[in-house]
């Protein structure tokens, strides 16, 4: 047995005998890891060979040191080093757990509590790279072999020494694979981690995390962020491959922190806030660099556990609709609905569309949950009066397979039983945009059924008036943001907008909604500028469904802003 150094008395007491599964017995014959168990004083209780050895001392110090001060100090090891562990061992006496390891040179220490009072440090060496882990194609290291060594590195440093780690991922490397093939894409890979190599110094570390990810350390850390800037602009030029000349682009995500300064400097946190950098970073747009901020933390925490709710949402029937009447500006007549998707959240309450159907696109979500809003809206119109219609909002995601929404559509109805001239259907202008093609198949499809297509949102877009008129839709939903300027300062030129969309969809025989009405004078002035119908907070917020009836009961007789206002 290593272990058996003479603790004094009243720790002898404590520590001796060994109780059955705790320490020390078995565990201390477990020669491979390193063990020492200290009291509140910093007191050794016991240490076994392994920690000694992993301390950098002679096996049989072990039994001489009867503090951590005095094995610490006996070692080689650095003395911001010593003070670091030193320090978690308070904190972990304190009652502070860490559970990030404490690195010790080329070992690192995990530090927990025994159940009386006493505290357990295990030792192990920091795994060496293995050969295992370094890229064939660029020589690198991989993910694994640059977290160990950054680890490694940031041991070794002093400790208030700043370290960046600098995340690259390439934009458009995927085309490279797919038109020049899979040698030529090998060819670039090779030189951007040749250029990646050439642009460190010494003692730098470069790796490949992955396909067409890439990562630095950089120690010091001095202009972390315009080194990203010049090491993009570097991964930018073109290279030469095979007689082709190939560009790609480059974004970046960069943490910095201080060598020693837990728990944002680890490995792990360094890594973290990189990605999330970098996340950041390629959601802004292409070739841009980003600075790890702790609010992205707390952002990609709230999103995580927003995606989480929502993928369960659907199962749990957490989603509902509610409707928005719509009223014709010249008669007064209740015409129909707009179906308006709300998420009831136990914990997150009412849920806007506008905070989860954007996450629902990018999970996918939207296909299912669309093809439920889609039904429920047809079942719950069915039950109307016969003239009444119902719009549903589709995202331009469900519009990306040309097939899938005339599927949809066409069994909704069939399955509702509603008449296909009683539903519209909503497409945005930016899916139009997006979209342009598909959008115009599904649109002659519905068209087909009958079904009517409206342009949401119409004016936030990038589709000019003239474009409206290679697309047969019914109906143009005037953006509310045009409404609400109607009676603001910019009233002229949003005057003007209005008119012009209006009297467009007049000679295209489209009706014109204007969205947004939230006021008798707006009311007035979109129909002096000859809007067909209206949708707003004046006539009636969006209302669950089994308001609905009451709602129709009261919108039978014609409104009129005089009963709006008098209400
Ligand atoms: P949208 O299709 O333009 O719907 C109109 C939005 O304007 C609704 O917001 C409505 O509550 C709001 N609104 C109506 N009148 C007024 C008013 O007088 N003043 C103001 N300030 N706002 C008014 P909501 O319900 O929050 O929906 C927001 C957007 O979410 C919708 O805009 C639509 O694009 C989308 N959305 C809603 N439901 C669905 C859905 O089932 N599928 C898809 N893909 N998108 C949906
Ligand atoms: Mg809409
Ligand atoms: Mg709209």
């Amino acid at each position: 047995m290593d272990v058996l150094l003479d603790p004094p008395a009243a720790v002898r007491r404590r520590a001796m005998p060994p109780r059955p599964g705790v320490l020390p017995g078995a565990v201390l014959d477990f020669a491979a890891q390193g063990f020492i168990v200290f009291d509140a004083n910093r007191r050794i209780c016991l240490c076994n060979r392994r920690a000694a050895e992993l301390l950098r001392l002679e096996p049989d110090a072990a039994r001489r040191y009867r503090s951590l001060d005095a094995i610490l100090a006996a070692s080689p090891l650095p003395v911001v080093l010593q003070e670091r562990f030193l320090t978690a061992a308070d904190g972990l006496v304190a009652g502070t757990e860490t559970v990030e390891p404490v690195p010790l040179g080329a070992a690192q220490a995990w530090l927990q509590p025994l159940s009386d009072r006493r505290w357990l440090a295990t030792f192990d060496p920091v795994p060496p790279l293995a050969d295992a882990d370094r890229d064939p194609l660029t020589g690198l290291s991989g993910r694994a072999g640059f977290r160990t060594r950054l680890s490694v590195m940031l041991a070794e440093r002093a400790a208030d020494e700043t370290v960046a780690v600098l995340m690259f991922d390439l934009n458009r490397f995927k085309t490279i694979n797919d038109s020049l093939g899979h040698a030529a894409g090998d060819a670039v890979l090779q030189s951007v981690a040749q250029r990646l190599r050439s642009a460190m110094r010494e003692g730098d570390l470069v790796s490949r995390l992955g396909a067409d990810e890439f990562a630095v350390a950089m120690f010091p850390a001095l202009h972390a962020e315009g080194a990203a800037e010049r090491l993009v602009a570097l991964l930018s030029r073109p290279y030469a491959i095979d007689g082709h000349t190939v560009s790609i682009g480059a974004s970046a995500g960069v943490a910095t922190g201080v060598c020693g300064a837990e728990p944002g400097s680890s490995a792990d946190g360094l890594i973290r806030g990189a990605d999330l950098a970098l996340c950041q970073a390629k959601l802004d747009g292409r070739c841009s660099v980003r600075v790890f901020d702790p609010a992205m933390q707390v952002r990609a925490r709230a999103r995580h556990a927003l995606e989480a709710d929502l993928r369960a949402a659907l199962a749990l029937q957490q989603f509902e609709l509610h409707y928005q009447p719509q009223v014709n500006l010249a008669t007064g007549a209740l015409v129909g609905f707009e179906a308006l998707a709300r998420w009831r959240h136990p914990v997150r309450g009412l849920v806007p569309p506008d905070e989860f159907i954007p996450v629902a696109e990018e999970l996918g979500l939207i296909i299912d949950l669309g093809a439920w809003v889609l039904n429920a809206a047809c079942s719950e119109a069915a039950t109307w009066p016969a003239a009444l219609t119902v719009a549903v909002n589709v995202s331009a995601v469900q519009l990306a397979d040309r097939d899938h929404l005339p599927r949809l559509v066409e069994s909704a109805l069939a399955a509702s039983g509603l008449p296909g001239a009683r539903l519209e259907v909503e497409i945005t202008e930016s899916a139009l945009v997006r979209q342009r093609e598909e959008a115009l198949h599904v649109l002659q499809a519905l068209h087909g059924m009958g079904v009517r297509v409206s342009m949401d949102d119409f004016g936030t877009g990038y589709s000019s008036l003239s474009q409206l008129r290679s697309f047969p839709f019914d109906k143009i939903k005037i953006d509310r943001s045009f409404v609400r300027d109607l009676t603001g300062a910019e009233a002229g030129e949003a005057g003007a907008v209005v008119r012009a969309i209006a009297a467009l969809g007049t000679s295209l025989g489209m009706t014109t909604t204007a969205e947004g009405v939230e006021t008798p004078e707006q009311e007035a002035l979109v129909r002096a500028e000859s809007c067909t119908d209206m949708q707003g907070y004046l006539v009636s917020r969006p209302v669950p469904r089994d308001q609905v009836p009451e709602l129709i009961q009261r919108l039978s007789q014609p409104y009129t802003a005089r009963d709006a206002a008098r209400r």
